[in-house]
């Protein structure tokens, strides 16, 4: 699927929305993105995974390895395109990203980090930190949206299967509140 396929596939399954939202962090945005509402369908869960994977080929990936929680099943769908293991991290007591639940890394293992949306690509830097402190080389991160608009900065090679530069406004100086609609909070947990 080219980029405009991924757009209409992920606009028909509401993943990305268009209108007057509040965003968890209090600011507004005319788009809401929720990828749980595109990978609920296992069919395009699979397909996304296998797109995702055809932009790592060659780099002898070991293991891909997601934040939880939303990095968990698009994750598992690039491992099993790529014939590997797919494995997470998850916040420990500390609220740190940890490996837990026994998984291991092998030394030197070539590691791909897997997400579903990068807005700042903060979980994915801080994936590529526990893993690298464990003893695995992260060779690439990838993503089905990078909504950064470019300012991503990872250390790594990234690939995206989608690119949008998706525009917050502080509500006091907010055009979608100037035309007098109110702002909807779209769900229990818009990504920021
Ligand atoms: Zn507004």
């Amino acid at each position: 699927m080219d980029e405009l396929d991924i757009l209409t596939l992920l606009e028909n399954c509401k993943a990305i929305r268009r209108g007057h939202f509040e965003l968890s962090s209090g600011r507004h945005s005319d788009t809401y993105v929720q990828c749980a509402a595109v990978l609920q369908y296992p069919p395009h869960a699979e397909s996304l995974g296998r797109d995702l994977a055809a932009k790592f080929p060659g780099l002898g990936i070991g293991c891909v390895i997601s934040p939880a929680l939303g990095g968990v099943i698009i994750g598992q769908e690039v491992g099993r395109a790529l014939g590997t293991r797919a494995i997470f991290v998850e916040r420990d007591a500390s609220g740190r990203l940890a490996l837990r639940r026994n998984f291991r890394v092998e030394q030197g293992e070539r590691i791909l980090v897997i997400e579903d949306v990068w807005t700042t690509g903060g979980s994915t830097r801080e994936t590529i930190s526990v893993i690298e402190s464990e003893g695995g080389l992260v060779v690439a991160a990838g993503a089905i949206i990078d909504r950064s608009g470019g300012d991503l900065n990872l250390p790594v090679r990234t690939e995206a299967l989608l690119h949008m530069d998706v525009r917050s406004y502080d509500p006091s100086d907010c055009p979608l509140c100037r035309t007098g609609d109110a702002a909807v909070r779209p769900g229990s947990h818009f990504r920021s």
